[in-house]
C-alpha cells in the first residue's frame, strides 16, 4: 500500500504503562481526556474521503480508548481496508476485546515487546507484571486471528540479549518484526534519571541488531524492519529501513495524522520535524533519502558516528 493511504489516528495520550522511551510529552499527557467519539468519527470519515484506506490507531495506549470497538466498526463501515493498532498488548489480556475488534475489522496489532525476560520488560515499562499481561494479550490476539507484529526499541537494558529475545518471540506466531532506535523526545528528555539507564549509542545498537539478524537467517524468516537508524551507521541495511525514502525524497507528504488535541497534521513533517544533518552529510550517498539526525541524540552523544558514505 502506498503511504498516501495511511491515516495515523492518536486516540488518547492515556496509558497504563510508563515506558522510559515513550515519546508522548508531559504536556500531551496533561491533555487527559481522549479525543471525543463524534469528533474522531468525523475525522476518520473525512480522511477516508481524502483517499486514506489504511487506518493506524495509536496513543498513549489506544486500546484504552472508551469506544475502541465503535471506532473500528465505523472505520470498516466507511471503507477502510486495513486497521492496525499500536499497543502494549496488556488490555487484551484475559478478555474478549481482541475478538470483538477483529469482528469489526482490526487486522493487525503492532505490539511493543522489550525483552523475553519479565524483569527487563517490566523495568522498561515501569509496571510490574506488564510482561505476563502482554504475553496473555498476545495469546488473545493470536486466538482472535489478528496478525501480530513485534516492535522493540533497542536500548541499553535489552541490547545484550536482543538475539535471545528475537528467538523467543519468533516462535509465538508473530508475522513481522521491527527494531526501533530511541527517539530523544518525551520521557527520554523529561526523565533523565530513568533515561540515562537506557541510553545507548546508535553504533552499539546497530551492532546488536546485526547479531539479531542472524537469528532470522537461521530460522529462514524475513528480516525485520529498522526504524530511526541512520544509513551511515548501518550502510549495508538500508533496504530494511522503513524511514529511508530515496524514492519519495522531494515528493509531497501525503499521509495524515490526528492527535487527541484534534489538530490534524502531515505524517513525515511531524515525525522528522527538527531533524538535522551535518555539513559533511552533503557528501553522503544516502543524503537524499536520509531522515536526518535526532537533535536530542546529537546533544547527548555528539556527531562522531555519522560519517558520510562515499557516493
Ligand atoms: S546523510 Fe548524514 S546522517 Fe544521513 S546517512 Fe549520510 S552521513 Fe548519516
Amino acid at each position: 500500500m502506498s503511504e498516501t493511504g495511511i491515516y495515523e489516528c492518536y486516540l488518547t495520550y492515556r496509558c497504563n504503562q510508563r515506558c522510559t522511551f515513550c515519546f508522548v510529552s508531559e504536556a500531551e499527557r496533561a491533555v487527559g481526556a481522549p479525543i471525543g467519539f463524534k469528533s474522531i468519527i468525523g475525522k476518520i470519515y473525512k480522511m477516508r474521503k481524502a483517499g486514506c484506506d489504511d487506518l493506524r490507531l495509536l496513543g498513549g495506549e489506544p486500546a484504552m480508548y472508551p469506544d475502541i470497538t465503535g471506532v473500528c466498526a465505523a472505520a470498516s463501515k466507511i471503507g477502510y481496508k486495513s486497521i492496525t493498532i499500536f499497543t502494549n498488548g496488556t488490555c487484551f489480556a484475559g478478555n474478549e476485546l481482541a475478538s470483538q475488534l477483529k469482528k469489526y475489522g482490526l487486522d493487525r496489532a503492532n505490539v511493543s515487546i522489550h525483552s523475553h525476560k519479565p524483569e527487563v520488560h517490566d523495568k522498561i515499562t515501569g509496571v510490574k507484571g506488564s510482561f505476563y499481561r502482554m504475553l496473555s494479550g498476545l495469546d488473545s490476539l493470536r486466538r482472535a486471528g489478528v496478525r501480530i507484529s513485534f516492535i522493540c526499541v533497542v536500548n541499553f537494558l535489552n541490547a545484550t540479549e536482543l538475539n535471545r529475545t528475537t528467538a523467543f518471540f519468533l516462535n509465538k506466531g508473530i508475522s513481522g518484526f521491527t527494531f526501533f532506535f530511541t527517539k530523544y523526545q518525551g520521557r527520554m528528555v523529561e526523565e533523565p534519571t530513568r533515561s540515562d539507564k537506557l541510553s545507548i549509542s546508535m553504533s552499539e545498537a546497530a551492532a546488536v541488531v546485526k547479531k539479531a539478524l542472524g537469528v532470522f537467517r537461521r530460522h529462514k524468516m524475513p528480516l525485520p524492519g529498522l526504524e530511526h537508524f541512520l544509513p551511515c551507521v548501518l550502510p549495508g541495511y538500508v533496504r530494511l529501513m522503513t524511514d529511508y525514502f530515496p524514492a519519495e525524497a522531494g515528493k509531497p507528504d501525503t499521509g495524515y495524522l490526528v492527535h487527541p488535541d484534534g489538530i490534524t497534521a502531515r505524517v513525515y513533517a511531524t515525525a522528522y520535524k527538527g531533524r538535522r544533518w551535518l555539513e559533511t552529510c552533503s557528501r553522503c550517498r544516502f543524503r537524499r533519502g536520509c531522515c536526518g539526525i535526532d537533535p536530542g541524540y546529537l546533544a547527548k552523544f555528539g556527531s562522531r558516528e555519522f560519517k558520510p558514505v562515499k557516493k
